[in-house]
């Protein structure tokens, strides 16, 4: 896609390292066991949405912090090198973020996420809503300090930038974020434990009385679009073999807001979105399996 013409999407979200070990069983409190293998790969959902829109065709800025150590020069150029655009990259004095994931041989995980850097950012300044300023969606999940979020979105508000939020890790949720949120993009387990209950379609009924418009992902069922007013819309996901579903629905959100960008309606883009995350879990790694435009663009001929 023509750079000039990309919409300018802003990311306001975490970084980490994914320090990544495989074991066929994880050892108990004392033990130390021998594992197969070891992934160090960038990481955090605000990095993945941010790397996903940049491949989905979007122009994208992001906002967060690392630390100043090697791993957050390492994230830095990684965000650099996907085309992200990061003068609003803070290097913060300590340790960057980190997750330290364990996978057993039976594809089960356990993580410890180690916040750093992104658990010392306490506001938006005003670089921040310069950049945020002039972009077309601004995307956030909850890995940084909900105050931090909270003053993102209103900031997103009063510059008059919609604002898509992925309440991840789930947790309660204050009305003075919500009612900054124009679209919440929620996987069926966060819809449910926000909402309470488990039926995806009342889920979405009980959401849209906190924000106007909801997307709920339903992994290889594909994903459900509200809006208050509208009768909702829900769109399959190809069937396809997935060998490693890690970050689709962070691909799935980024390539959403570049195709709601562009002004796509909202069933082409939920389309878009799902063809994107079809492509990434048909391969192994986060950002990694993300695929390009023109690969999107193919799959949908
Ligand atoms: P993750 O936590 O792994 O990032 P998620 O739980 O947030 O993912 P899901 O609802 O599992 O999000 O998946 C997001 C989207 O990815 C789905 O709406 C669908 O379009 C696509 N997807 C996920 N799993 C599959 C699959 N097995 N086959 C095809 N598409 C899939």
């Amino acid at each position: 896609m023509n750079v000039a013409t990309a919409p300018r999407i802003a990311v306001f979200g975490s970084v980490n390292m994914d320090l990544v070990a495989y074991v066929a069983t994880a050892p108990g409190s004392g033990q130390t066991v021998t594992g197969t293998e070891f992934r160090q790969v960038p990481g955090g959902k605000g990095a993945n949405q941010a790397i996903a829109a940049a491949r989905a065709g979007g122009d994208v800025t992001f906002l967060g912090a690392v630390g100043d150590d090697a791993f957050g020069t390492q994230l830095r150029s990684t965000l650099v090198e996907s085309g992200i655009e990061v003068s609003g990259l803070r290097t913060e004095a300590g340790a960057s973020g980190v997750a330290h994931i364990v996978v057993e041989g039976d594809g089960s995980n356990s993580i410890i996420v180690i916040p750093g850097a992104n658990g010392r950012v306490a506001t938006v300044g005003e670089h921040d809503v310069q950049r945020i300023a002039g972009s077309a969606a601004l995307l956030l999940q909850l890995e940084l300090p909900l105050p931090a979020v909270t003053a993102a979105a209103r900031a997103g508000r009063e510059v008059g930038v919609p604002t898509v939020l992925t309440p991840a890790p789930v947790q309660e949720l204050p009305d003075e974020l919500l009612d900054e949120v124009d679209l919440m993009v929620a996987n069926q387990h966060e819809a449910a434990a926000i909402a309470g209950g488990s039926d995806p379609l009342r889920a979405l009924d009980s959401l849209l009385e906190r924000v106007p418009e909801v997307v709920i992902t339903l992994g290889a069922d594909g994903a459900v679009h509200g809006r208050r007013g509208a009768d909702p819309v829900r769109v399959p996901a190809r069937p396809v073999a997935a060998v490693d579903t890690t970050a689709a629905g962070d691909t799935f959100c980024g390539a959403l807001a570049v195709a709601r960008a562009e002004g796509q309606p909202a069933e082409a883009a939920l389309r878009f979105a799902s063809e994107a995350a079809a492509l990434s879990v048909q391969r192994h790694g986060a950002s990694l399996s993300m695929p390009e435009r023109a690969e999107i663009d193919n799959a949908r001929k």
